[in-house]
Order: structure tokens, then C-alpha cells, then sequence
């Protein structure tokens, strides 16, 4: 089986019936490119930035951040690379910000709504993120978007960076496309509205699924509530991608989901247009869709969606692909 798998490193992703899509890794430092490659990844669909700013005691500077953000974009040699602004909080805490113990830090001042405060750490960041566009192909997402005026807010301020680097003569791509990832049930709701500001969306399904279940990701005592073929999630997923298609916009899921097993002919079926995994998961993934036809995928999603329950979407998903 991974002598089969070896052989479709340089293959794209295409279902029986004709169906591409795109298989892109989850990275959280340069040092993960060689994993990468090795595995067919056909570009980056979320660079976790957070590992830049951990294990250390002060904030990196513009420079260091630029090193590694070129380093990541020319070594995809031209392939899309999504980097995500910091998302600090929640689970990954930066002692040198000094910030108060919070009760719930997953539902507290974390990533965009620390960014959006703390905006010298955000401007450094994004200034950095410019300079390196210049080397490859980038987008940019933000984390944990609930609110439009937060991407509106968080785009002004990108676009001021921008504006001040063009000043200055720095060359700064021209097109680069803006994203969201979507992982809070507020914006999978309202996702028809920013699909039409966003250039493309990321389902972050750790963190939604954590908060439309209301189980914290790391409380194994609630892990069961954990349901990424629930009909309540399956549900949420469709409204995303829906609403970005009717836009003519992309989207992507960058949670563990995206590499799941069983989840992948749901996902497929529901249209996703990129799925972002660990980078061990990539040619598996490539196999499966190889076997698998969207247009029966998309009669098993639409049947899922009207299922009552976890367990009944799992059996659906065992019946409707074993051939
Ligand atoms: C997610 O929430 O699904 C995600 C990809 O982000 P993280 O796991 O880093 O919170
Ligand atoms: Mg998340």
C-alpha cells in the first residue's frame, strides 16, 4: 500500500469521475518544507505562525519573521502558502506578554482580538509577511474571526502596512488573497456575508467543533461530544462552503478533519476545495479520492445531512464507500 501511495507524490488529486481538488499541509516552522515535498503536498494550507513566537523570551523581530516567511515561500517554489496571522491564547500562552489569567482562555482575548489590541505585534507581523510575498505565493488568514468589523478592522490595518511599505519603495506582491478561517459558529453562520469581503475561507474544525459542541478540546471527560461527522457540524460545513461557491470564492479546511478518513467523502461530496493535513497524511488522502466518485459522495453528503446522529452518518459513510 505505501508502495502504491509512493507513486503518487508528483500525481494531482483527482477523484474516478474527474474531480480535482487540492491536498496542502499543515506546517508549523520551515524545517517541516522537507516533510512536505516529500509527500506530494501541492501547497501550504495553514503555516501556524504561533511556533515563530513560542519557547522564547521576547517577541521576534520584523527580520527573523521575514526569514522564515521567505524561506517557506521559496521553498514551495511558487505554490500556495497560507499563513495565518498569530494565534496566540487558548491552549498556546506567551509568557513575555504579561497577560492576566483568564477563566475560559479559549473563549477569552486570543488571536485576532489580541492582534487587534496589541497592534505593534500585529503590524510587525504583517510588515514582515509583505516583505516576503514578493518570494513566492502567499495568502493570508486570520484566526478566529466571530465578527466582520474584526476582518474589516484586521484589513485596514494590513492595508496600512501596505500602503506604508509601497511608501518606503519595498515591493510587495500585488494580488494577495485575504482569508478567514472559519472556527467559530458565529461566522459559519454569517459566512454568506463574508464571502463576498474574504478572497477564500479555512474551515478550523478543532476549534469549531469545540465551540458549536461547547467541549473543550483538551477535556478528554467531554472528548466524546468531539463529533466531526456529527449532522450539526456536516451541516455547518455545507453553509460555509455554499456560501463562499456562490461567491466564486475557495474554501479550504485546515482541522484535523481535513485528513480524516471517514470525514474525506463527506468533504468531498460537500465540496471542499482544499484539504489541509499533516503532511504523513497526504498520499493516503490522494488514494482515497482516487477511489472515490463526488457525484456518489455528494448523494452520501446530502443523505449525512439529514441523518439524527453521529453514529448513523459513520455507518452511512462504511456502506457508501466499501466497493
Ligand atoms: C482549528 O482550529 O481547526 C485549527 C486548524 O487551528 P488550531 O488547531 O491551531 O487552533
Ligand atoms: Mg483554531
Amino acid at each position: 500500500q505505501k508502495a502504491e501511495w509512493a507513486k503518487l507524490v508528483n500525481e494531482k488529486t483527482i477523484s474516478i469521475d474527474g474531480h480535482q481538488v487540492e491536498l496542502a499541509a499543515n506546517i508549523g516552522t520551515p524545517n517541516d518544507l522537507e516533510g512536505v515535498i516529500n509527500n506530494g503536498g501541492e501547497g501550504i494550507g495553514l503555516y501556524r505562525t504561533e511556533f515563530l513566537y513560542m519557547g522564547r523570551n521576547e517577541l521576534p523581530t520584523e527580520e527573523e519573521q521575514f526569514e522564515s516567511y521567505k524561506a517557506v515561500l521559496e521553498g514551495m517554489n511558487g505554490k500556495p502558502v497560507v499563513v495565518r496571522t498569530l494565534d496566540i491564547g487558548g491552549d498556546k500562552e506567551l509568557p513575555y506578554l504579561e497577560l492576566p489569567k483568564e477563566m475560559n482562555p479559549f473563549l477569552g482575548f486570543r488571536a485576532i482580538r489580541l492582534c487587534l489590541t496589541e497592534q505593534d505585534l500585529f503590524r510587525t507581523q504583517l510588515r514582515a509577511l509583505l516583505r516576503a510575498s514578493t518570494y513566492g505565493n502567499l495568502k493570508i488568514m486570520f484566526p478566529m474571526i466571530a465578527t466582520l468589523d474584526e476582518f474589516r478592522e484586521a484589513k485596514t490595518i494590513l492595508e496600512e502596512e501596505k500602503q506604508k511599505l509601497v511608501t518606503e519603495g519595498i515591493a510587495v506582491a500585488e494580488n494577495i488573497e485575504l482569508g478567514i478561517m472559519v472556527e467559530i459558529p458565529s461566522t459559519a453562520v454569517m459566512a454568506d456575508q463574508f464571502a463576498k469581503e474574504v478572497d477564500f475561507f479555512s474551515i478550523g474544525t478543532n476549534d469549531l467543533i469545540q465551540y458549536t459542541m461547547a467541549a473543550d478540546r483538551m477535556n478528554e471527560r467531554v472528548s466524546y461530544l468531539y463529533q466531526p461527522y456529527s449532522p450539526a457540524i456536516l451541516r455547518l460545513v455545507k453553509m460555509v462552503i455554499d456560501a463562499a461557491h456562490h461567491e466564486g470564492k475557495w474554501v479550504g479546511m485546515c482541522g484535523e478533519m481535513a485528513g480524516d478518513e471517514t470525514a474525506i467523502p463527506l468533504l468531498l461530496g460537500l465540496g471542499l476545495d482544499e484539504f489541509s493535513m499533516s503532511a504523513t497524511s497526504i498520499l493516503k488522502a490522494r488514494s482515497q479520492i482516487a477511489h472515490l466518485s463526488k457525484k456518489e459522495m455528494e448523494d452520501l453528503a446530502d443523505k449525512a445531512l439529514r441523518m439524527s446522529t453521529t453514529k448513523e452518518v459513520i455507518e452511512a459513510v462504511k456502506a457508501g464507500t466499501s466497493n
